[in-house]
């Protein structure tokens, strides 16, 4: 058995809904499942309940987009109460953080002669979810930019040194990793890669972040054994998933796509009970 707790739906940027997510799961016989759609639990309900029909451990999950000064932090967040009262409102507020920022990055691609209407971005995700890869996408619908890797319009526009990236409205991940833990949940460092410093993940320790995703698809073999290393000597928990969205020739090939050892589910599911009885 196998798991994957690393995966988006159509409720962010992914393509497949919360329930095809899991059918995918019981077919490659992965056995614990983490839906973690950017800044949003909108697709927990339907991945639990499919999750319980379908015989595949739904563990409820979140991703946080947040910026330090060279890098983009992403800060995993799984277990959260779907009760929280300050979970939804926080949400709201990144809600109306995503949309500001699309249209200040439409407005910085108007300045380069990219002409892309606000509602035709809204128009490609899901009930108006606006990140950068519905702008992308509008980009090469429009024919401003090639939807290929090899030329790198996605970085070259959009990357953090981007002609018109600009950064996440909300939270910081100092927040973000609090705000996880407000709504008692457990919070993990998203693919750190070799761009995230190691004092300021000492930092985000300090404040009550509980894991790293070692296993990613843009983690090479030594990162990956980085990272183990390092949360081994933190007493951290280790995370990992296919951070899947859709099929595509240079991404994850699918849900389960990547091996990873099915006892961190079990590891990170002792943590969760672990400092909710604290
Ligand atoms: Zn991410
Ligand atoms: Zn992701």
């Amino acid at each position: 058995m196998a798991v994957d707790l690393h995966v988006h739906s159509n409720v962010s940027d992914g393509v497949h809904s919360p329930r095809e997510l899991v059918v995918m799961a019981r077919d490659r016989g992965i056995s614990a499942l983490a839906l973690t759609d950017h800044d949003s639990v909108r697709g927990v309900p339907s991945a639990l309940l499919a999750g319980e029909e379908l015989g595949v451990f739904v563990i409820p999950g979140i991703e946080l987009s947040t910026d330090i000064e060279n890098a983009e932090v992403h800060i995993l967040g799984f277990y959260i109460d779907m009760t929280s009262a300050k979970l939804h409102e926080v949400l709201d507020m990144l809600k109306k953080g995503r949309r500001e920022r699309c249209e200040q990055i439409l407005s910085r691609l108007r300045a380069l002669g990219m002409d892309i209407p606000l509602e035709y971005v809204l128009g490609l995700g899901k009930e108006g979810f606006t990140g950068r890869s519905q702008i992308f996408k509008a980009m090469v619908n429009l024919g401003f930019a090639r939807p290929d890797k090899r030329y790198g319009d996605f970085q070259r526009y959009l990357g953090k040194k981007g002609l018109a990236y600009v950064e996440h409205q909300g939270l910081s991940p100092e927040e973000a990793v609090k705000f996880v833990r407000d709504c008692a949940g457990v919070p993990v460092l998203a693919h750190p890669g070799t761009e995230i410093p190691f004092n300021v993940i000492e930092n985000f320790i300090g404040i009550g972040l509980e894991g790293i995703e070692a296993y990613h698809p843009t983690h090479s073999k030594e990162t990956t054994k980085k990272w183990l290393k390092f949360a081994k000597s933190r007493s951290l928990i280790v995370t990992g998933g296919s951070d899947f969205h859709k099929v595509s020739p240079d991404g994850p090939s699918g849900v389960g796509s990547l091996p990873i050892p099915d006892s961190i589910a079990l590891e990170l599911t002792r943590r969760w009970l672990q400092i909710s009885s604290d």
